[in-house]
């Protein structure tokens, strides 16, 4: 669960890393007010799930409360689409209305998990700002990782070797520490799959402060943590993968294919999005119906696969068990029905009452194609999009 900057800000204010003054808004006049509390410039930020705000229009630095009104007008109501975005409009609801700050440098600090060393990871940059994706891919030893043991935390002496190297005033220096040892502190006791301040900055006075703050909850702990729960914004999320989830259906949007794929299980739907591929097209997306859907289920999951706009063709791959493939058919065809669209669609059935279902989808209106197994349903595929 990812949440927003105002959100994250307030975290680390918690766990005393310090930030510039600043408070959300939700309309221009509240904005204006706060930038009036504010003595001299304020910053304006669009708080949406995604980084990459600054290049993209997202953040604006504003002289006095008239221009911050006017530019949360602006902002709000908006969508904001940045390079990290893939694509997705993201809706701004909310603006963060921060105290400018005097910054001469930027660092980047990150904890995040290392799946190959199998432990958390400090990383830490000279190089912060906007620009991190560069430096990794162009000067990656300007990036510099501490590994953690997770049952001890993080060493004192390799941060302290760490910030040796950056010859800071010590003043600095120590207040860098403090930060790092705090985020490390939340990144555990929060369950975060990761925590990032990009930039962290040091001012012309010197004093760091987080800048920007990004902080992903792992899923799998949210159980843990009844108090973040709220903080949920479902706005930010897919439509219909919101839809999805509260049918109780897993459904990942997928970029630049043409192929809906309905399955049931995490295996099947590796197997039939492979075969898209050998097919000579991609997934648009995929929707796993779960081991024992109801015939509504499948009628909502064929909607939500048929409302992707990228989808041409739709492969449903089932493997009837406690699942009864006549069951299927029926949800697959009232959705059919509902949705009054004519994709067509190559439909492998296996397993429990699959003749039955053969013989309800033959006879409904759907534009289909019967196929025994992938590699025929690929076949089928390639027909139907005319791929030679
Ligand atoms: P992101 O682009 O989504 O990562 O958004 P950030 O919050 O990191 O802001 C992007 C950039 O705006 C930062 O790297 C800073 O250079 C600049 N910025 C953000 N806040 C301030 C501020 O208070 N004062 C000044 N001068 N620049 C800021
Ligand atoms: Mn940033």
């Amino acid at each position: 669960m990812q949440l927003h900057e105002y959100q994250a800000k307030n975290i680390l204010n918690e766990h005393n890393v310090p930030i510039p003054f600043g408070k959300v808004a939700s309309s221009d006049l509240e904005c204006e007010e706060i930038a009036k509390s504010i003595n001299g410039r304020s910053v304006i930020k669009a708080q949406v799930h995604a980084g990459g705000r600054g290049k993209a229009g997202g953040i604006k630095v504003t002289e006095g409360p008239e221009e911050a009104k006017k530019v949360a007008q602006e902002m709000l109501g908006s969508t904001l689409k940045t390079f990290q975005s893939g694509g997705t409009e993201f809706p701004i609801n909310k603006v963060y209305v921060e105290e400018a700050s005097d910054i001469s440098r930027e660092f980047y600090l990150a904890v995040t998990m290392d799946f190959d060393e199998k432990c958390p990871v400090i990383i830490f940059s000279t190089e912060g700002g906007m620009n991190i994706e560069e430096v990794a891919e162009k000067t990656p030893e300007k990036i510099i990782k501490i590994h953690v043991n997770p049952l001890i935390g993080p060493s004192p002496y390799k941060i302290r070797n760490l910030l040796s190297l950056l010859k800071l005033e010590k003043k600095v220096s120590q207040q860098i520490f403090s930060i790092i040892q705090n985020l490390y502190e939340i990144f555990n006791s929060l369950d975060c799959t990761l925590i990032e301040i990009n930039p962290l900055a040091v001012t012309k006075k010197e004093k760091a402060l987080a800048l920007d703050a990004k902080i992903t909850i792992d899923d799998d702990s949210i159980f843990r943590h009844s108090d973040l729960e709220d903080l949920f914004d479902k706005t930010q999320m897919n439509q219909a993968e919101l839809k999805a989830l509260s049918s109780d259906l897993a459904y990942i949007k997928l970029d630049g294919g043409k192929v809906g794929c309905m399955v049931n299980g995490a295996g099947l739907a590796m197997a039939t999005m492979d075969i898209t591929i050998k097919a000579g097209t991609a997934p648009a997306n995929f929707l796993d119906v779960g081991g024992s859907a109801s015939e509504e289920r499948i009628e909502e999951a064929y909607k939500i696969i048929a409302s992707d706009r990228d989808v041409e063709i739709i492969l449903v791959n089932l493997f009837g068990g406690i699942l009864r493939c006549d069951v299927a058919a029926k949800g697959i065809i009232n959705g059919f029905k509902e949705s009054n669209n004519s994709i067509p669609m190559v439909v492998v059935l296996r397993g429990t009452n699959s003749n039955d279902a053969k013989l309800l989808l033959e006879k409904s209106a759907l534009d289909i194609s019967f196929a025994e197994d992938l590699p025929s349903a690929a076949l089928e595929i390639r027909n139907k999009l005319g791929i030679s």
